[in-house]
């Protein structure tokens, strides 16, 4: 709740640990097929800064896949495509 009693859904980033409201951040969810997908709606989510640092350590500290309760995979790859969705 802000000072005006407007609720602002909020997150904790997977990568840093701060708290920040739900629409500054990326939303890394699992597809049905297995798949990791990046910025999409729906499945088991976690969310990270908009920012390279917080996705590298999300991935590397294995606290995104802890997140997701689901294997990582291809870390390389999986991070360039939440760096790549970062400019939206
Ligand atoms: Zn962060």
């Amino acid at each position: 709740m802000t000072a005006h009693g407007k609720h602002v859904p909020e997150r904790r980033c997977v990568g840093c640990g701060r708290v920040r409201p739900q629409a500054e951040l990326l939303r890394i969810a699992i597809e049905p097929a297995g798949g990791v997908a990046v910025d999409v709606r729906g499945g088991r989510g976690a969310y990270v800064c908009r920012a390279a640092a917080c996705a590298e350590r999300a991935i590397r500290r294995g606290s995104l896949a802890r997140a997701l309760r689901h294997p990582i995979g291809d870390a390389e790859g999986l991070r360039d495509r939440m760096v790549a969705a970062f400019g939206d």
